[in-house]
């Protein structure tokens, strides 16, 4: 980790400054700190992120996370429940719950070290409104999680149509689906046209961002759930990824 905590809140402020986000409250910024240390400290030992590099780590991880936790500040009022799938190291749930100390934050990974990474970061940043779960989204969801949530969020986990059925199952109706998408968003979200339809989920709002100093775009794509999921899904994975819907 090249900066010192104050070095970090400095950059921080600049880089949120160029991306249009507001300025963070002192606490945030440390709970951001503490989970960019971490990821330096023990990227390497549970094979985590490809993105190392302090700066590459706050643009590409924080400030896109901030943008899809600005989005869901909006929507969301108090005692609101999120669950991010196949979260990985924490991304989008560690920063959109430090930022949100308001929202209750679930994190959901096949991978059960990647939880337990998640779940110490937390603890060690003060973050704890958060608590991460070992899982499969489409075996989760035909448990007690189902149609429990307010919002799902999910970044870099599988193409849209696939996405949509691993993660609306988890969504009560009138809840919110939140996908973070790149370049290829408009071809994706053809392609999950009739996913969406199949699943109670009208298209909402594409909403497009650039990350400081890069150039391609970003989008959160963003459908709320008009009715309950049918039954039958979400399948087995292999059906999902073989046959999207
Ligand atoms: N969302 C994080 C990010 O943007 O940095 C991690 C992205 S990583 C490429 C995809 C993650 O999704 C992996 O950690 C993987 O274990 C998890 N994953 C894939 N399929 C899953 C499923 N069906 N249920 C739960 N987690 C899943």
């Amino acid at each position: 980790m090249i900066y010192t905590k104050e070095e970090f809140a400095k950059r921080l402020s600049e880089l949120s400054d160029k991306a249009g986000l507001t300025d963070l409250t002192s606490p945030a910024c440390d709970k951001l700190y503490t989970i960019c240390e971490q990821l330096d400290l023990k990227s390497k030992q549970f094979n985590l992120t490809a993105i190392t590099e302090p700066e590459e780590v706050l643009k590409k991880h924080i400030i896109d996370c901030l943008f899809a936790a600005k989005t869901v500040g909006e929507m969301a009022g108090e005692g609101k429940k999120l669950l991010d799938v196949g979260s990985g190291a924490g991304f989008p749930s560690l920063p959109i719950a430090a930022v949100l100390p308001e929202l209750f934050v679930n994190a959901m990974d096949s991978t059960a070290k990647k939880c337990t990474y998640m779940n110490d970061t937390a603890s060690l940043a003060g973050i704890d409104n958060f608590n991460a779960k070992s899982a499969r989204a489409e075996e989760a969801a035909r448990g007690e999680m189902r149609a429990s949530y307010d919002f799902v969020s999910a970044r870099a986990v599988a193409s849209l149509n696939v996405l949509m059925e691993l993660c609306t199952p988890f969504l009560k109706v009138g809840g919110y689906f939140v996908s973070m998408k790149g370049a290829a968003a408009d071809e994706e979200m053809k392609e999950a046209e009739s996913a969406a339809k199949k699943l109670g989920c009208t298209f909402i709002e594409k909403r497009q961002y650039n990350l400081p100093d890069l150039d391609d775009a970003r989008f959160l794509l963003i459908y709320r759930k008009d009715s309950k999921t049918p039954e039958a899904y979400p399948r087995n994975f292999s059906q999902i990824s073989k046959k999207p819907l």
